[in-house]
């Protein structure tokens, strides 16, 4: 029985930055856990490689390319999604970006642009699948992903750490609001995980120092790997998770505040 909680045989699950990193681990687990999948990113090639794997695995998966920041695009996709299988159960709001900038050198157009993707990319894919799982009376699950940190801030961090903290809020403020209707909504903080977004930034000394770092600060001695947020991702998305809402799961290998 225990184990039975994670099937997610019959449930629809719409995961945006599907192409890549978490969002395309957590795609195929949902898939593998039996979930059919809308997969929405705006990497086309990427979005098509994911939906390729879930398919030769066995499962069902839907390309949606989209802009997750153009709220028209989110609505689009969430709506094609919802009427193609009838309803949607699950949301991970994936998407976001990485930046990088000294406090004192912070330009609007870098908080405006990462806002737009990290903090209205997922309160637009939030707003669109809640109103769809209400409209259909389905008590159904939405993940968001923050990030760890919120928790240890760190150099370099205002811009990214603002939108995660806003993240923060929203889950739990939406918590509260469609609570009411069986929907529940939790976000995942992981620490430093090994994807293209981090390997991209791997590239500058600082990044590279802040991954050593992580690694060391972790009890666990190591940063983690996209398949171990996944597993966050599917336990906040299935019935596991069924008294859990409004709540940080924060699978970051114990990382507090290491500066
Ligand atoms: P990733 O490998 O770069 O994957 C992110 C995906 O989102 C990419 O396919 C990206 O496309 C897509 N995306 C970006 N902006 C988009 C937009 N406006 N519309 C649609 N899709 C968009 O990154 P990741 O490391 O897996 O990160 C996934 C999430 O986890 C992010 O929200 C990140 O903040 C969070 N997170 C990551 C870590 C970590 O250490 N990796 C830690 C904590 C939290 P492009 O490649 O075209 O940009």
């Amino acid at each position: 029985m225990p184990v039975m909680a994670y099937d997610l045989t019959d449930r629809i699950a719409f995961v945006t930055g599907a192409a890549s990193g978490i969002g395309r681990a957590s795609a195929v687990l949902l898939a593998e856990a039996g979930a059919t999948v809308h997969c929405a990113d705006r990497d086309e090639v990427g979005l098509r490689e994911t939906v390729s794997a879930i398919a030769r695995a066995g499962g069902a998966a839907h390309p949606h390319p989209l802009d997750v920041s153009d709220r028209g695009s989110v609505e689009a996709a969430v709506e094609a999604a919802a009427s193609d299988s009838g309803r949607l159960d699950i949301l991970a709001a994936v998407a976001g970006i990485m930046h990088s900038s000294p406090v004192l050198e912070t330009r609007d157009e870098d908080l405006d642009r990462v806002l737009a993707v990290n903090f209205k990319g997922v309160l637009y894919a939030c707003q669109a699948v809640a109103r769809s799982m209400i409209a259909t009376g389905t008590a159904g699950s939405i993940v968001t992903m923050a990030s760890g940190a919120v928790d240890t801030g760190g150099p370099g961090l205002l811009c990214y750490g603002v939108t995660k903290a806003a993240v923060f809020q929203l889950t739990k403020t939406l918590a509260t609001e469609v609570g009411p209707h069986g929907i529940r909504v939790n976000a995942v903080a992981p620490g430093w995980i090994r994807t293209p977004m981090t390997e991209r930034h791997n590239n500058s000394e600082a990044q590279a120092h802040t991954a050593a770092l992580m690694s060391r600060m972790s009890p666990l001695g190591r940063v983690g790997a996209p398949e171990e947020i996944a597993h966050a991702v599917l336990h906040l998305a299935s019935d596991a998770a069924a008294f859990t809402t409004g709540q940080i799961l924060r699978p970051n290998g114990g990382v507090a505040m290491p500066w």
